[in-house]
């Protein structure tokens, strides 16, 4: 969903990112306040005042959706769900989690501390406004106050329309789950809507458009139209993907071509005869009599002996302990394979047994065309269109 993001700073303990189309709306939103809508509201202000009133509006604006996702972000932590990350994008921001909530009261509760923070903000600074008015504060303050108002009521408005993936589709879908129990099916209308929604802001667009040639507005209720069709149907997508991984077992999946490397093999050997003709960026060495992983080796880890020596060390000289992370247990289904393989970012896990025993390996390759193949012959695929 975002082009390039990186990470600005941690807030109680969770990663905050920027995707760069926020950028661009930072800046477009600073003018836009600085020069239409302060102007707008108070016609005798110093054109300083109005830049700072424009740069104040903007941050309060960045602050007011941190809330809101950071309130979604501390009821999802209290269920246990662990947090991705809260990104900052063109149409505001999203608070990533890792897994879906695991029932509806969660996802109820989650989704419900969003708008609810925003409706705190909203009443408190409305409240900040009447007492500006009442006190005779400066004006510059009283249109921050009033912007700030506004805006976070606009929030909860805009974030309780029950489409699909809005805070009010959620709330939607959590409500049908657990009136039938059933998520796909509950899913499934709560994108139809979000889609549909999406559908009628692209109608809106292009109707602004043409009989009333409002071409900003009608280019961002055009982006916005867009990103919620794309959103919801890829919601949809996600969620049945998960229920197709979910309980498959790993096992028919493993490969068991010899990955493993021996541990006596020689570091001169195993750089002619495995890393110059299959690189790869991990390989397990194993102990051939107990079959258990002495370690793991990755090209780095060369370097660390002059290639001199290589031909009179083995394997086991500068294998380093196998981060548990990248091994999975034989028993686990495919959807922790596909996430731990996610997390990791790895698109290879070592499969173990039990006792530890090496067993072989599994890619991504495998897990995507088992997939293509299941996702093939089930009719009830179809993405809800509208
Ligand atoms: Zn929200």
């Amino acid at each position: 969903m975002f082009a390039k993001r990186i990470t600005i700073f941690r807030l109680l303990g969770f990663p905050i990112q920027v995707d760069l189309s926020w950028v661009f709306l930072v800046f477009l939103l600073g003018w836009s306040l600085s020069r239409g809508l302060f102007p707008n509201w108070y016609e005798q202000l110093a054109a300083d005042t109005y830049t700072w009133m424009g740069i104040l509006g903007t941050l309060g604006f960045v602050s007011s959706i941190l809330l809101h996702e950071l309130a979604h972000a501390v009821v999802a932590r209290s269920y246990g769900l662990s947090i991705r990350s809260i990104t900052l994008f063109i149409f505001g921001g999203v608070a990533e989690l890792e897994d879906e909530p695991p029932h509806a009261r969660a996802e109820l509760w989650v989704t419900a501390a969003g708008p609810f923070a925003s409706l705190l903000l909203a009443g408190t600074f409305y409240g900040l406004y009447l007492l500006s008015v009442q006190q005779l504060w400066p004006e510059s303050a009283e249109g921050l106050f009033r912007y700030l108002a506004w805006l976070n009521g606009l929030l909860v408005v805009f974030n309780l329309i029950p489409a699909f993936p809005l805070d009010g589709g959620r709330i939607l879908r959590a409500i049908l789950w657990a009136w039938r129990k059933d998520l796909t099916w509950a899913t499934r209308i709560a994108a139809s809507i979000g889609s549909a929604f999406g559908s009628l802001m692209i109608g809106l667009a292009i109707v602004q458009l043409i009989f009333y040639k409002q071409m900003v507005q009608a280019f961002w209720w055009f982006l916005i139209g867009v990103f919620m069709r794309n959103a919801s149907q890829s919601a949809f997508h996600r969620m049945r993907l998960r229920e197709i991984l979910r309980g498959e077992p790993i096992r028919p999946f493993v490969s068991l071509e010899d990955d493993a490397l021996p541990s006596y093999l020689s570091i001169q050997q195993f750089v002619e005869e495995h890393l110059e003709k299959e690189p790869h960026s991990l390989y397990p060495v194993l102990d051939v009599n107990s079959n258990q992983l002495v370690g793991c080796v990755r090209v780095n880890d060369l370097y660390e002996m002059p290639p001199h020596e290589w031909p009179h060390n083995t394997l086991r000289a500068i294998a380093k302990p196998c981060a548990p992370e990248l091994t999975i247990d034989i028993e686990s289904d495919a959807l922790q394979a596909v996430t731990q393989m996610n997390q990791q970012q790895s698109s290879r896990l070592m499969v173990l047994d039990q006792q530890s025993h090496y067993i072989g390996m599994i890619t991504m390759q495998d897990l995507i065309r088992f997939l293509t193949k299941k996702m093939g012959f089930d009719e009830q695929e179809e993405p809800p269109m509208f």
